[in-house]
């Protein structure tokens, strides 16, 4: 009877709680993964995420095979499956990382029900520094704002990453078990139109280069993260979204090697914090079901978000004619990734010169980012729009241009991304309707006079 070890945003075998608790055991392991189509949790992820996952499955497929097992995937419903499996099998338990928000507590509880009579469904928070049980106020509620959450999530021991189960025994499923539902991975891959072409010439989506790229940036570039981080023509940032996302690397895993890497106070203690906000989004998400579908400041929804399918598609398009913007929209399309200050940017345009609904913004990031996930993607567009717990206050207006003089003074990032103003440098390449002559190129003129646009805003605030 084999244990059902079942795979979910956890793709590795590094510092995997699930794993290394089911190969205790000692009865050989059935592994699989289930491609879900959200109908009973939450939506799916979009086609950069997917893309993603098919690089991720692959590469923990062979990670498995190099040690005599295998990846079963199959699409559907993990409520049928899992028990499904189960029966069929005659598994002995289950074991998988728990999720966060409550419709996806709700369906683990399903399946738990489901499963065969003395079969058990084990849950660990293995893909979090801490279960969001663990930090809550003297008073026992949550937090709601980031810094007394990073304050008092230091006051507790992060656990330390386990390694690789030595030895690992594997189950064998006969190839007609659920044969109907077994999916081929290739279909997670665009064809026609094939749209990834950037995506694969930036990213090896290996499990061996996350480790390599943890590596490198602590090698690199760790030492200068907190003066570099917010620059965004280089690359002061681990770029290690994507592998969190997907499991591939434990976050648990990337604290404890930058707290040994010998690198400087100010700039680990500076990154840490940083992952702690992904901690917190996914402690938001468990203690605020809300968070992915309603302002969670109620205020907001008396705004008089605008309707402007045109403005929108300037702005997926990256055509706005606000240089920094296109850049950071841009990067998003060709690379399926963006620089946190560029996102924040971009966030800050959408809804509050173009006076469009975050939620606009979030359903494209979570379609175009590979990086997206529900906790992280709705609580920052919550944040960014002012909308949130933490948020940013609606007021304070990002100047698109002020911010590419700080963030890109040489203008690096917009010669990138927007290269038709490759020739310009300075003011014009940051404001090039000052520079009328350029009109003669197919760059846009702003779609939003910058000060219309924030006069606009700070009048809808006022009509709250
Ligand atoms: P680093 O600066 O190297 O940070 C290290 C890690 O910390 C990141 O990989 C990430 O896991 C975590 N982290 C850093 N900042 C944040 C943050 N603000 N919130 C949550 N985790 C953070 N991040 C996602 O992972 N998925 C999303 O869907 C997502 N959507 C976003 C939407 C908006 C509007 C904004 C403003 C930010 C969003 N972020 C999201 C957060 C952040 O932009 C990215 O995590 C970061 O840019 C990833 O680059 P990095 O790995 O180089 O980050």
């Amino acid at each position: 009877r084999p244990t059902l070890l079942w795979f979910r945003d956890d793709l590795r075998l590094d510092d995997h709680p699930a794993l290394y608790e089911a190969a205790q055991i000692g009865r050989p392991l059935l592994c699989v993964f289930i491609l879900e189509n959200g109908q009973t949790a939450l939506p799916p992820l979009g086609g950069a995420a997917h893309w993603w996952l098919h690089g991720a499955l692959s590469s923990l497929r062979h990670a498995l095979e190099e040690r005599g097992g295998t990846l079963i995937t199959l699409r559907g419903e993990a409520e049928t499956l899992i028990p499904a499996l189960a029966r069929a099998t005659q598994a002995a338990s289950v074991h998988t990382h728990a999720r966060f928000h409550e419709r996806e507590r709700a369906q683990e509880d399903r399946i738990a029900q489901a499963l065969p009579d003395q079969v058990a469904l084990h849950k660990y928070w293995g893909t979090v520094l801490l279960s969001p049980n663990t930090v809550a106020t003297k008073s026992g509620a949550s937090y709601r704002v980031f810094t007394p959450f990073w304050k008092a999530l230091q006051q507790h021991p992060i656990p330390t990453p386990l390694p690789i189960p030595r030895t690992l025994q594997f189950f064998a499923l006969p190839d007609d078990v659920l044969s109907e539902y077994r999916f081929d991975e290739e279909t997670l891959r665009p064809h026609h139109p094939d749209w990834a072409e950037g995506l694969r010439e930036r990213w090896d989506t290996s499990l061996i280069a996350a480790h390599e790229q943890l590596d490198d940036f602590i090698t690199h570039d760790l030492a200068h993260y907190e003066t570099d981080r917010n620059l965004m023509g280089q690359e002061g940032t681990s770029c290690l979204s994507p592998r969190l996302a997907w499991g591939q690397l434990s976050p648990r895993r990337v604290w404890h090697t930058v707290r040994q890497s010998g690198k400087s106070q100010p700039d680990t203690r500076c990154y840490l914090s940083e992952l702690a906000w992904r901690d917190f989004a996914r402690y938001t998400l468990y203690h605020t079901p809300d968070l992915p579908f309603r302002n969670l400041n109620q205020k907001f929804d008396r705004m008089p978000w605008r309707n402007d399918p045109k403005a929108l598609r300037a702005w997926q398009q990256g055509r706005t004619g606000i240089p920094i913007v296109d850049a950071g929209m841009r990067e998003l399309w060709h690379t399926g990734w963006m620089h946190n200050r560029a996102r924040m940017i971009v966030g800050s345009f959408l809804t509050r010169h173009l006076l469009i609904h975050w939620r606009e913004g979030e359903a494209w990031f979570r379609d175009t980012l590979i990086d997206a996930d529900h906790a992280s993607n709705s609580m920052n567009w919550q944040w960014v729009s002012g909308t949130g717990i933490d948020a940013t206050p609606f007021f304070r207006i990002f100047n698109p241009t002020l911010q590419a003089e700080k963030f890109d003074p040489h203008g690096d990032y917009i010669r990138t991304w927007v290269p038709e103003l490759r020739s310009l440098s300075g003011k014009e390449l940051r404001e090039p309707w000052t520079a009328p002559s350029l009109f003669k190129t197919d760059y846009p003129a702003p779609i939003i006079d910058l000060k219309e646009g924030r006069a606009r805003a700070l009048d809808a605030l006022r009509s709250l």
